[in-house]
């Protein structure tokens, strides 16, 4: 917790000296003092102070300084610290400026100069100003700040990215917020740079990507080594539990991983399903917890790093990131799951980010208190969702294609769905247009059966569609089904016992390995996979294994 400030400014440097001595001797253990020998320069420590989000308890300025006098610092001080205390440092000719300063700026004491002894004469007062400072303080928020429009589509990334990250942040609205306009004038960015990213330390970036918000905030993306045993791809349970079983057995593991460690998962809002967790938890929560194994373990993650492409160079496997640079594994085990299915819908595509989301962050719920949400969708993940959001929403309303949430959901979901009074399920339903000036404001409702159409208001319109696999990369490497799954153990087989075309190991693939021998994939990704959190723990695991059993046969 960093210690508030009590901040000194005069233009003589002798006074200036001792009363920052002064200051330092009585209170150096509970507060930091800042010395400024001119008001401009005590206003810019002020807004360096601002931007890291340190808080100021005290204002002890001289009143006669020839280019800014203390009332007149006084001024400007309080814009950026409205509840630090002031008190003006006087000689005896300057106090009638002294009591018109106590109505012009609510100077709350004004002292004499000298003040010595400081025991009788100074510490009495600011003592008295502190309490009454400590009385009202709560201490500021000590991470990342992000101030954004609402509706920002950049603004709902980076918040995003920091949640799924487990990066502390706080997002300020520049619609609502005081401190988020303090923060856009002291740093001075237009409003056409938004969002903002103020980091702890003071520095801040407008308008980031994430790699720069990533780089500032020391997220490892590049390797250690050159080459390891394992290399993993994507941080999803599958890819999490293979690096945690991975360098559990003394495996040189490394883990990595595009956006953020979860995967699907990670936008669940409570699995249910998972064993040893009668209650569920959330995927964020099982996100955090793996990852701490795995490291405790010594697995290396990355992320976000994208693989952009795979080759094979005799017994190495190697590995193209999309940072260009390359890293080589004895063996690669590919747990990229699935990534959503886009869909169509006219006006949606315009407002994506600004109310429309595809599988929304839940951090954004909040946001959400008391509107109109309709979700798209009638799985699990989308049922999660509605209950999630009902606990904010006004209403939620499940917009569902076929005949029956049954046929596509979870009997205990459904029946939690049933049960939530502020949740409604249309059912041969289909969003068909989404209408909104900057943000979503209604949609158009149809019924495949009646041929109805309605439109009504909506704030946001969350979008669970079912996903496919992005494997592109992998094309002419490894054999992938017509939909980009890729194809594991017997599935590879043609015929009678023919190996894949290619293959070069005097066996038959293993369960999880793909057509070429020492790639193995696991989890979603994997064509003919179970697909769900458990079963992706599971293939991560038991691909652990069989890494063992290829490299033994090295
Ligand atoms: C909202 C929601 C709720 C769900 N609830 C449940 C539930 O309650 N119970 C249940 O069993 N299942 C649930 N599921 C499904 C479950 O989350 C998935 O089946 C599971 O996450 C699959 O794990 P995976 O590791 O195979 O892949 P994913 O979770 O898809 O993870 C793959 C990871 O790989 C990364 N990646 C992809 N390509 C690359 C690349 N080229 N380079 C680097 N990284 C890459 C991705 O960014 C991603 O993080 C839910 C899914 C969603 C979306």
């Amino acid at each position: 917790m960093p210690k508030p400030i009590l901040m000194t400014v005069d233009d003589d440097p002798e006074v200036l000296r001792a009363v920052e001595r002064d200051l330092r001797r009585q209170y150096g253990n509970r507060y930091r003092v800042v010395a400024a020998d001119s008001g401009a320069a005590g206003l810019e420590a002020a807004r360096q102070l601002k931007l890291r989000n340190d808080p100021v308890a005290l204002f002890l300025v001289d009143q006669r300084m020839p280019q800014m006098s203390g009332v007149e610092f006084l001024e400007q001080a309080i814009q950026l610290y409205p509840s630090a205390k002031r008190a003006l440092l006087t000689a005896y000719a300057d106090t009638d400026a002294a009591i018109r300063a106590i109505n012009a700026v609510k100077i709350d004491h004004y002292l004499m100069k000298p003040w010595d002894p400081p025991e009788e004469r100074l510490y009495g007062v600011v003592d008295d100003l502190l309490d009454d400072w400590q009385a009202d303080y709560s201490p500021p928020f000590e991470g990342v700040r992000v101030v954004a429009h609402r509706w920002s589509p950049a603004g709902m990334e980076i918040r995003d990215f920091l949640g799924r990250n487990f990066i502390p942040y706080q997002w300020l609205n520049i619609e609502t917020d005081e401190s988020a306009k303090q923060l856009m004038a002291t740093s001075k960015t237009e409003a056409s740079c938004l969002p903002l990213v103020v980091f702890a330390d003071g520095t801040y970036i407008p308008k980031p990507n994430l790699a720069a918000v990533a780089a500032k905030l020391n997220l490892k993306t590049k390797a250690d080594l050159p080459f390891y045993d394992l290399v993993v791809i994507g941080a999803g349970p599958a890819g999490l539990a293979a690096a945690v079983y991975g360098a559990a057995d003394g495996l040189r593991t490394l883990l990595i991983e595009r956006e953020a460690p979860g995967g699907q998962a990670g936008r669940s809002s409570r699995i249910e399903n998972y064993l040893g967790f009668p209650t569920g938890l959330s995927g964020g929560d099982l996100a955090r917890r793996a990852v701490t194994q795995a490291r405790r373990f010594g697995a290396e993650i990355l992320t976000p790093q994208e693989v952009s492409g795979i080759r094979v160079e005799g017994p190495s496997r190697v590995i193209r990131l999309a940072d260009g640079n390359e890293i080589a594994g004895r063996a690669v085990l590919v747990a990229s799951g699935i990534a959503y299915r886009k869909l169509d819908i006219p006006g949606a595509e315009k407002l994506m980010g600004a109310g429309v989301y595809y599988y929304a962050p839940m951090s954004d719920a909040i946001s959400y208190r008391d509107g109109d949400i309709y979700i798209i969708g009638g799985a699990n993940s989308a049922g999660q969702a509605a209950m999630y959001f009902s606990k904010f929403a006004r209403q939620v309303t499940m917009v569902v294609r076929g005949e029956a949430l049954s046929t596509t959901m979870s009997q205990y979901l459904e029946d939690q769905i049933a049960a939530t009074k502020n949740i409604t399920v249309l059912v041969n339903s289909n969003i068909t247009e989404v209408t909104g000036q900057d943000h979503c404001e209604a949609v158009t409702v149809s019924n495949s059966k009646t041929g109805e159409k309605k439109t009504v208001p909506a704030t946001a319109v969350l979008i669970y569609a079912g996903a496919l696999p992005r494997t592109e990369w992998l094309a002419g490497v490894v054999e992938r089904d017509e939909l980009g799954y890729v194809i594991s153990g017997q599935h590879l087989m043609h015929g009678d016992s023919h190996r894949p075309k290619g293959w070069t190991a005097k066996r038959d693939p293993f369960y999880l390995e793909s057509s070429v021998p020492g790639i193995f994939v696991a989890g979603d990704v994997r064509h003919r996979s179970a697909k769900g959190v458990t079963s992706g723990v599971g293939e991560g695991a038991m691909a652990v294994k069989l890494v063992h059993e290829y490299l033994a046969t090295l």
